[in-house]
């Protein structure tokens, strides 16, 4: 980090947390307030009733005083037995965490190896789920977004294989990274249980994350053994607020009922369109820089798999992106994500998602192209002119 303040605005470019709105903020300049009190019951069930319209659910949310990986535990352990077998779909660092911490747990995690750069063949994992003829898989996990890939899974395509194959498992997904950016229904795809934290598309920071549990997922708890205390759902059930085991967090439920305000008062459809729209620019971007194949490229290579809410991007082999990253924010003050895992290194992400407008994407994608001129990364075209013939 530089000694000294960096004049004019940081950019924040991040996959996550991403960039709060000032009213989000405001919602949020709050004393403390009693939990049980009128006023605060009143902002917590607007919350949960805006955010299962966000969710697309009629059913239970549990929140809890966590991030993502705070949800996956509690999702794991009220779902599952030692010994319980899931079937992890791979292909990024998070859907391998998710596996790492399953098994810490004792559950059987079977992560599906796939190419990183595509996602999971969907005709492997028909296959699996058919040869299971007796039903030893207990949940098919799928994160609809990996964040250190930026490939976005089809989750109504995975329903459709469970039910095309007679397959009983639950239906597990991660929508850390893609609720609030794009479509995703979790009634109508029939998804069992979904995790989810607020600060991606929410717009929030990060501390509060949730489960929606449907009825089978329910079912499910009610035989579960995985020894569990502050994330035990029968407990909060007993609750007034269905969640928490102790002191509810007030703040957040302010902002996130501010944040639902803006998504639903911009209309989540079009919502969805702006993100697939600056996406769009970004990786409109990338293609001109790397063509003819000489410069940055797009790590996801099925164009029908690109995420709208974050783009990773490859650097030509042997440039170090974290030394490029440190020159974005060093010298021009903007912060993009690091490679994870075996990325390390070798690519860094662009966020897109939440409070996010053309001039901010376009300032940061000027940004990253002055970059690849002081670094001397080789690139073909002028990327900027390529997003912004994209927004035109
Ligand atoms: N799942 C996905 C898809 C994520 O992007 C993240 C974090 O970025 C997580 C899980 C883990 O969440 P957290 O870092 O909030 O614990």
């Amino acid at each position: 980090m530089p000694s000294h303040r960096l004049p004019g605005r940081h950019f924040f470019a991040n996959p996550g947390p991403t960039n709060i709105p000032d009213s989000v903020l405001r919602a949020m300049d709050r004393n403390s307030l009693d939990f049980v009190e009128a006023d605060f019951l009143e902002i917590f069930d607007a919350a949960r009733a805006g955010l299962q319209r966000l969710l697309f659910t009629r059913h239970e949310i549990f929140f809890y005083a966590a991030t993502g990986h705070g949800a996956w535990e509690a999702t794991m352990v009220n779902l599952f037995s030692p010994g319980d077998a899931v079937l992890i779909i791979g292909g990024g660092y998070f859907s391998s965490a998710w596996a790492a911490l399953s098994k810490s747990f004792g559950i059987e995690a079977e992560l599906l190896e796939v190419d990183w750069r595509a996602g999971a063949n969907l005709e492997t994992l028909a296959a699996l789920l058919a040869a299971d003829s007796t039903h030893r898989i207990k949940a098919v996990c799928a994160v609809h977004n990996e964040t250190s890939t930026s490939v976005v899974l089809p989750l109504a395509d995975i329903r459709a294989i469970l039910d095309n194959t007679g397959h009983p498992a639950l239906f597990l997904a991660d929508t850390i990274s893609s609720l609030g950016c794009f479509e995703f229904r979790m009634d109508d795809w029939g998804v069992d249980a979904v995790v989810g934290g607020s600060q991606k598309g929410l717009m929030l920071p990060a501390g509060l994350a949730f489960t929606a549990a449907g009825p089978k997922a329910l079912a499910a708890h009610r035989q579960a053994r995985l020894p569990r205390f502050y994330f035990d759902w029968t407990a909060m059930l007993t609750r007034r607020f269905r969640s928490f085991t102790g002191t509810v967090p007030i703040v957040p439920f302010f902002g996130m009922v501010e944040s639902l305000r803006l998504l639903e008062a911009e209309g989540l459809e079009n919502v969805w369109a702006r993100h697939h729209r600056l996406g769009a620019a970004v990786r409109a971007a990338v293609r001109a820089w790397g063509a003819g194949n000489q410069g940055p490229e797009l790590y996801c290579t099925d164009p029908s798999r690109t995420s709208d809410s974050v783009t990773t991007i490859l650097l030509p082999e042997g440039i170090n992106a974290d030394a490029f990253r440190k020159v974005l924010l060093d010298r021009y003050n903007v912060s993009t994500g690091g490679g994870l895992a075996s990325l390390s290194g070798r690519v860094f992400r662009i966020g897109h998602m939440g409070d996010l407008n053309e001039a901010m994407v376009l300032g940061t994608l000027g940004a990253v192209e002055l970059a690849l001129k002081a670094c001397a990364i080789p690139h073909a075209n002028s990327g900027l002119a390529a997003a912004i013939e994209s927004l035109t």
